[in-house]
């Protein structure tokens, strides 16, 4: 019997806003020192009152802008009560039967997944659980952050189409400036709900949701190992118990937390202490105006424009900054005519995506980086000399490396450096010559037809010129040479 997965996300972010949900205290992630950013309010004094951080309900509502949801003309906050250390009031302003956004949908590798809804609703404090010790460690800078909740319906059908839409959604995040999105920061969090169901059957499975996870690899592998291990229980015989699990990272394994709570568990109730939101229509199309150009139309665009594969526009659209830097090198190659201008793309596309990338990925360090110190202007220098053939592209990986440690022009390092590259045909056949004329055994194997004897020439006149000719024509010459001999 084949059985069929059906997952669904419930993803958390930390938005980017400089005062948190509901008082002043800064929402300050890089904050080292504990309990610093707290105050009365965050802290659930008695007494207290909320006052609703706009800067937090503009951000969900772009999201939802961005993910084509319906905006509500009316929403409100709710409490939704439990009972736990990090939870300093005893119940978490979240929202309930109003969420600020509805019916959203994201394209995930050409399969459209619908999004329920998207809410607003606080962060809680950090515990820090001692190992060793009796006691455990609570930092409430974090209590109180705004954290937004996006919930998909059950549209998801593998554990690679969930990570990706995790990872499209962390990018839409990017673009939008609402949160660093930082996986590993917690800064954006998964919970994925699982359930099979045997093929013939149209009904979904009873699900189970894994919390808690904290990078791409964990989403995909917590979902593989939900789908192995209810297979495994249903081909038993035994029943799916609707449950909450945690994700092991180590074992890889997912491990049973609690039986699943209702949310009539929770106790909602409107939130007293915060009048209800309204927004008029003038107002939410004042914020789809100001939307970014966003992943999905850009990376359009770039395979229009600059005739990119779409796997290439895919790796220059994930990170903003670097189809921003990717935009300028292109207008600094200067006016070119079209077929030049689209070698040199290319080329920029491909210097980019190999060195560039690997520099970055290697530092940690992205091209809006004040120590990051190649302009775009000499980037496209870089590549004008590559395709005006002054350098090799041995001498332009090295060069682009100085060029990412001292920010040096690149015409500079290649003078300085002796690098420029032979293309003078004249010059290139004397070099031929004397390496033919010094090499006699070659030569003979040559005119007994062995076919790498033409490759040792060039070879030989590579490293006679420390790697300065022109390959493809110091090749030509060459075999022109021995055939006229
Ligand atoms: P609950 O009331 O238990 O929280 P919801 O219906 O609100 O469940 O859905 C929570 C999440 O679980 C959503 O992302 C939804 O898409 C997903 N989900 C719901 N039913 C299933 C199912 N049978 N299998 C997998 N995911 C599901
Ligand atoms: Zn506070
Ligand atoms: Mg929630």
């Amino acid at each position: 019997m084949r059985y069929i997965p059906t997952i669904g996300l419930e993803i958390h972010a930390e938005l980017k806003t400089r005062s948190k949900m509901f008082c002043s205290c800064l929402n300050d992630p890089l904050q080292k020192d504990a309990n610093t950013n707290v105050c009365p309010i965050c802290m659930g004094h008695p007494g207290t009152l909320p006052v609703a951080n706009k800067d937090a309900i503009t951000n969900v509502i772009k999201v939802g802008l961005a993910l084509d949801c319906a905006i509500a003309p009316f929403s409100k906050f709710d409490r939704k009560n439990y009972f736990y250390p990090d939870l300093p009031k005893g119940y978490q302003i979240s929202q309930y039967d109003l969420p600020l956004c509805e019916h959203g949908k994201l394209r995930v590798f050409d399969r459209q997944i619908q999004i329920r809804r998207i809410h607003l609703e606080e962060d809680t404090a950090r515990s820090q659980h001692q190992t060793d010790k009796t006691f455990s460690l609570v930092d409430f800078n974090r209590a109180g952050v705004p954290l937004m909740e996006l919930v998909t319906e059950p549209d998801i059908q593998s554990s690679q189409e969930a990570s990706e839409f995790a990872r499209q959604l962390q990018t839409i995040l990017r673009y939008l400036q609402v949160s660093d999105a930082d996986m590993e920061k917690g800064q954006m969090r998964v919970e994925a709900n699982i359930s099979i169901r045997p093929e013939r059957q149209k009904e979904f499975g009873t699900k189970v949701e894994v919390k808690n996870l904290n990078s791409f690899r964990s989403v995909e592998q917590a979902i593989e190992f939900e789908i192995a291990r209810q297979t495994e229980s249903l081909v038993k015989g035994q029943q799916i118990r609707q449950e909450t699990h945690g994700w092991n990272e180590l074992k890889g394994e997912t491990f049973l937390q609690r039986e699943k709570e209702s949310a009539h568990d929770y106790r909602y109730f409107p939130e007293p202490d915060i009048p209800p939101m309204k927004f008029s229509k003038e107002e939410i199309e004042a914020l789809r105006a100001c939307l970014p150009e966003l992943p999905q139309a850009r990376k359009d665009r770039f395979q229009r424009e600059f005739n990119l594969t779409q796997k290439e526009a895919d790796a220059l659209v994930k990170n903003k900054d670097m189809g921003e830097y990717f935009e300028q090198v292109v207008s600094e190659l200067g006016p070119l005519e079209k077929d030049q201008l689209r070698i040199r793309t290319k080329l920029s596309v491909n210097y980019m995506l190999s060195d560039l990338q690997g520099y970055l990925q290697a530092t940690g360090t992205g091209v809006q980086d004040s120590h990051f110190l190649v302009t775009a202007e000499n980037f496209a220098e870089l590549i004008n000399l590559i395709a005006d053939n002054k350098i090799s592209s041995a001498a332009a990986k090295s060069v682009l490396k100085e060029m990412l440690r001292t920010g040096a022009d690149p015409d500079h390092i290649i003078e300085e450096r002796g690098l420029h590259q032979i293309s003078d045909a004249a010059q290139i056949e004397q070099i031929a010559k004397e390496i033919i004329q010094n090499n006699p055994k070659a030569l003979e194997d040559y005119k007994k037809g062995k076919g790498n004897a033409l490759q040792f020439f060039v070879g030989q006149m590579m490293a006679k010129t420390k790697g300065s000719l022109n390959p493809e024509t110091s090749r030509e010459i060459v075999a022109r040479v021995l055939t006229s001999l």
